[in-house]
């Protein structure tokens, strides 16, 4: 398979081309035609096994009609960790290049004044830790019900971390109708609990 075979937007070929990525990983290979399909996806893989590109190359198409409102993002990538966050901003940078689409990273440890007033101008991509994300929903700064697509990144080392209650939070302040990928590198059963709980019929790829 090509990359150019999987239905992804010229302007996202065009950036992962300048990328120097040649042909998709066994992960992308699986999980981008379900994603662009719109179907829920169960992604069991490592790092380095170039997920990242798996769930952001099928979001940036999928999100490049349309502009986000105010305070209501339109969709949403929780990572485990501040540095994993910000990894993963920096790969929506780089496949995003050639579309208009507005990003937002909220991690902890930092001032929520920059972050506020990026929620208030309005964000296609919110890129967050769960702690960090449920402050500003509790400050009254954002609303979920208008996130289209979910993320989990790393789910196995949420539950590590404690934070499998946040997750479930922030699932149920989301809207039914969201697609979600969901990513984990081991099927603990809390983790298989939580996806047959907010997963819809999921396609599951194992690489
Ligand atoms: P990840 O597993 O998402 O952390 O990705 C691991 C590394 O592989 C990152 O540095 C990516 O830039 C790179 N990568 C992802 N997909 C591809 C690909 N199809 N071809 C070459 N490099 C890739």
């Amino acid at each position: 398979t090509k990359f150019s075979d999987l239905k992804l937007s010229p302007k996202v070929l065009k950036a992962i081309d300048e990328a120097g990525y040649e042909t998709p990983t066994p992960i992308q290979e699986g999980a981008i035609p379900h994603a662009l399909e719109g179907r829920d996806v169960l992604g069991i893989a490592q790092t380095g096994t170039g997920k990242t590109a798996s769930f952001t190359l099928p979001m940036i198409t999928a999100l490049a009609r349309g502009r986000a409102r105010a305070r209501m993002p339109r969709s949403l990538v929780l990572c485990p960790t501040r540095e994993l966050a910000a990894q993963v901003a920096e790969n929506f940078d780089t496949y995003a290049k050639h579309v208009k689409l507005t990003k937002a990273l909220l991690i902890g440890g930092v001032s929520f004044k920059e972050q506020d007033q990026a929620i208030d101008r309005g964000v296609d991509v919110l890129i967050a830790t769960p702690g960090r994300l449920l402050d500003h929903f509790e400050r009254g700064k954002l609303l979920l019900t208008g996130v289209q697509i979910m993320v989990v990144d790393e789910a196995d080392r949420m539950l590590d971390m404690g934070f499998i209650p946040d997750i479930e939070k922030i699932f149920s302040l989301t809207p039914f109708t969201r697609q979600t990928l969901f990513f984990s590198a081991t099927m603990a059963p809390e983790i298989e609990r939580i996806t047959n709980t907010f997963l819809s019929n999921p396609a599951r790829i194992e690489v």
